[in-house]
């Protein structure tokens, strides 16, 4: 008797767990998490013509015109996006964390990277740069930086570079954005900063009169979506809404929208790879 009175209770739980399991593993999937329409993104707040959260509080840029687009794609419309500020340092930890469920914060494809995350793309391709004051005449490029104050962000590609290159001769200083290197170039607290060329070429648009950008890139620098290393499925999606945003001619327009003015070249697409 008390068998029977258990055994549909017992039943119950069974059925319950079972489907808590099955809803617990499509959730953890980026099309699962944007099941319900809606998606935390990183991206970042200070970059012009990247990523770049206005006083309105409006986010702007060729990276959240990616995000958005992919979103689009996944079925998250506009609304349903929650941006959240995806510095150098901490992409990897946001992500394997699921503070956020993609990154689009020019990050660069690395196979360190890969350890951690994984990459859907690249959406595009730029270099490492030098930023200066308008009135300098002594640095004309990487190659004559010997003794200078160069700045660049924590957990970037760029300080690793000058750390693995250029640590014997620079006295390099590390922010943990580069809006602050840009202000501690315009203090005269640094005398050069450096990072992806389509980063520093926003900075001088905002500011053509104070700063410029000197000598050619030195790196090749493949801007990849971020997201959970084994989500191989989102990856596919990702990349595809890529090739559709290119297909489209939605990515070149907005490339032109965002990046145009900064008096660097558009390149052309890259080759979606990661897929
Ligand atoms: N693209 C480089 C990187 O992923 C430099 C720009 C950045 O720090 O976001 O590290």
């Amino acid at each position: 008797m008390l068998f029977r009175r258990l055994l549909p209770a017992t039943a119950a739980v069974a059925a319950l767990l079972l489907t808590s399991a099955c809803g617990g593993a499509s959730d953890d999937t980026l099309k699962g998490k944007a099941e319900d329409g809606t998606l935390t993104i990183g991206i970042r707040f200070d970059q012009p013509g990247l990523g770049q959260r206005r006083l309105d509080g409006k986010f702007v840029g060729f990276d959240v015109e990616v995000a958005k687009y992919v979103a689009g794609k996944l079925g998250v419309p506009e609304s349903g996006i929650t941006w959240k500020e995806a510095r150098s340092a901490d992409r990897e930890k946001l992500i394997a964390d699921g503070a956020v469920d993609f990154v689009v914060a020019t990050y660069s494809i690395t196979d360190k990277r890969k350890e951690k995350v994984s990459f859907a793309g690249p959406y595009f391709q730029t270099g490492q740069g030098v930023l200066v004051r308008y009135t300098e005449n002594d640095i004309t490029g990487p190659e004559t930086l010997n003794g200078k104050r160069l700045c660049s962000v924590t957990g970037s590609t760029s300080a690793q570079k000058v750390a693995s290159e250029f640590a014997q001769d620079v006295e390099l200083v590390e922010y943990g954005q580069y809006s602050d290197c840009v202000t501690a170039l315009l203090a005269g607290n640094v005398d050069a900063v450096t990072t992806d060329e389509v980063i520093l070429a926003g900075y001088v648009a905002e500011n053509p009169e104070l700063l410029k950008l000197v000598g050619d890139t030195f790196t090749t620098e493949r801007y990849g979506v971020g997201l959970a290393k084994d989500d191989a499925a989102g990856r596919a999606a990702v990349s595809s809404a890529i090739e559709q945003m290119v297909g489209s001619g939605e990515w070149r327009k907005a490339l032109e929208r965002n990046i145009g003015q900064a008096g660097v070249e558009l390149p052309d697409p890259p080759q979606v790879t990661e897929k």
